[in-house]
């Protein structure tokens, strides 16, 4: 029997591990939840509210429990763990608020068919797969999976294996919850269950991990048509314009690109300052880099502001990317130095758009920073990557900061802060580019977990509606009034019809005549639709 490790990434400790899936595992958790659906997908959404409601009750209960795997599982300190829960609870509160208005039956105007009343109504998928990364185990994985609950589908969850035993603590509290447990189903493993997992023809894969996985996602999903949506990789520019608080600008950027060691898909990975206030913005970014302090506790109470990085494979591109880049001819301002699986955070001048650097997603605590000309030099070499996930634009010159921050190609832009958009439960979040076409956050979050269903509900066609005779052979005439007097652009297209009814031949139309007529036409249809309406 294969497993998968535990180990915590400050200590080197392992701390257990659970058996990896199967590939009958994977076959027979795609059946049990195809067969789930049929039960889940009856549940009213109150009931459907009322039963995940129960888990952000165990959540809470649980928090302690959470921040202190999520401390063991990633390195980070145990206050960074519970802003994952909040963020969590955070969501899913608003969701269970508002889902069931979101999830309704909506009226669409029946255009001619006045007879007849047509509505959409948002259906499940069926079985969805959510594959999930580690960098947040837990914020980026349990709403993904509620809201697909939400929306009336049943999950297969593939955790990241990197952070298996968080995935190991979501099945768990799935499993906590009696009433929930039946409609989810984990599966522990990496790349290979994945791949399986989306062989398996779920009814549509969700996908919160790197570009490259992304690629290999979509091909494989291209096979059978199964619906695929995706939060991929970043490369997040921030820019720094001429009357930007360069304090605060240094401070809260160097916190955007040292936050969670770098490890952030909406971290900074690259900032642009204009000449005239770059040295100034320097000095305050390396006062910002070294106050931060580097090291791990379990303790609740963590002095430290910057954890390990969370696998090894983080720390070989960190350091490809800064021995590419130095080749290159940049220089290291301030930090640079890996030691395990610690880095200090490092700020990175004398940088050009070639260096992985500033093109590759490092996902490591590497802030490099290059001298621009302007706000169109800073645009153009912001816009300059495959990626558009989010960026941030910081001037005291609001009117510049929006100019600027419109013509960013990305999903998301901060102005005057760096992350602060993705807290906000009810704000969509998610890339352009290749950075991803899902999103979360928001009511688009959960209806990206339904597929939009149409319904034309009425009687047999009746003989004197108009858009029944127009069905009729020989009914030309009729036609071409009724789109005459339904589209016409000028009074004179509109009246046509009328006039000609009427007999009227001269240039100028009667109007009196026609109002009193159009009158009469207009009480006579809405009387005979009333008394259909009403006999219903
Ligand atoms: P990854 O692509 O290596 O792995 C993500 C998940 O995909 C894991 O569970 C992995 O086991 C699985 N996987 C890998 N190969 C697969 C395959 N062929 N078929 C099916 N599943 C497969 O990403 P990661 O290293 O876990 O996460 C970091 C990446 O995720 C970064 O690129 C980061 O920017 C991105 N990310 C994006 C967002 C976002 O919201 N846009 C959020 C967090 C992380």
């Amino acid at each position: 029997m294969e497993t998968i490790p535990f180990i915590n990434p400050a200590t080197g400790e392992q701390f257990g591990e659970v058996a990896t899936a199967t590939p009958d595992d994977v076959t027979r958790a795609v059946k049990d939840m195809r067969q789930a659906f049929t039960v889940w997908r009856r549940r009213s959404v109150k009931e459907r509210v009322r039963v995940l409601r129960k888990l952000q009750e165990e959540i809470i209960d649980s928090l302690d429990e959470i921040t202190a795997v999520i401390n063991q599982n990633t390195g980070k300190s145990r206050q960074d763990g519970l802003i994952e829960v909040m963020m969590t609870v955070d969501r899913l509160h608003q969701y269970y608020k508002n889902a069931p208005k979101w999830l309704q039956r909506r009226r669409v105007p029946p255009g001619l068919y006045v007879f007849k009343n047509y509505y959409t109504e948002p259906h499940p998928y069926g079985v969805v797969a959510v594959i999930g990364p580690w960098n947040y185990p837990f914020d980026l994985t349990m709403p993904v999976v509620c809201s697909a609950l939400l929306a009336g589908n049943t999950v297969v969850l593939k955790p990241s294996e990197v952070t298996a035993a968080t995935g190991v603590l979501i099945e768990k509290l799935f499993q906590r919850v009696p009433e929930l447990a039946p409609f989810v189903r984990v599966l522990h493993g990496g790349p290979t269950v994945g791949a399986a997992l989306v062989q398996s023809q779920p009814d549509l894969i969700f996908l919160t991990g790197s570009t490259t996985t992304g690629r290999k996602i979509a091909k494989a999903a291209a096979e059978t048509m199964t619906p695929f949506i995706a939060e991929l990789g970043g490369k997040d520019p921030m820019i720094v314009l001429e009357d930007a608080d360069i304090k605060s600008a240094a401070k809260w950027g160097a916190w955007g690109a040292f936050y969670n060691t770098g490890q952030t898909c909406m971290g900074i990975e690259r900032v642009y300052v204009v000449e005239s206030v770059y040295d100034e913005f320097l000095r305050e970014a390396v006062a910002a880099a070294k106050s931060v302090k580097i090291g791990y506790s379990p303790d609740l109470h963590n002095p430290n502001d910057m954890g390990p990085l969370t696998f090894e494979r983080q720390v070989h591109i960190a350091q490809e990317h800064l021995d590419d880049a130095l080749a290159k001819g940049a220089h290291i301002l301030y930090g640079g130095k890996i030691e395990g699986m610690f880095m200090e955070p490092t700020i990175i001048i004398d940088v050009n758009q070639d260096m992985k650097l500033m093109q590759e997603e490092t996902f490591g605590p590497i802030m490099p920073v290059m001298r621009v000309k302007d706000e169109t030099e800073a645009l153009w070499l912001a816009n300059d990557t495959v990626y558009g996930l989010s960026a941030s634009v910081w001037s005291n010159n609001m009117r510049q900061a929006k100019r600027v921050a419109h013509r960013l190609d990305v999903g998301s832009v901060n102005v005057n802060d760096a992350i602060s958009h993705y807290p906000v439960s009810l704000l969509p979040f998610g890339g352009v580019k290749q950075s991803g076409n899902a999103r979360t956050h928001g009511k688009e979050e959960i209806l990206q977990f339904t597929q939009l269903r149409s319904y034309a509900i009425g009687r047999p066609p009746m003989p004197f509606d108009l858009a029944t005779r127009m069905r009729e052979p020989d009914h030309y005439k009729l036609g071409a009034a009724i789109l005459r007097l339904s589209f016409g652009v000028t009074p004179q297209q509109r009246l046509q019809p009328i006039q000609e009814a009427l007999g009227e031949t001269e240039k100028t139309p009667n109007f009196g005549k026609l109002v009193r007529t159009a009158g009469m036409a207009t009480a006579v249809t809405a009387l005979a639709i009333g008394l259909l309406r009403a006999k219903k």
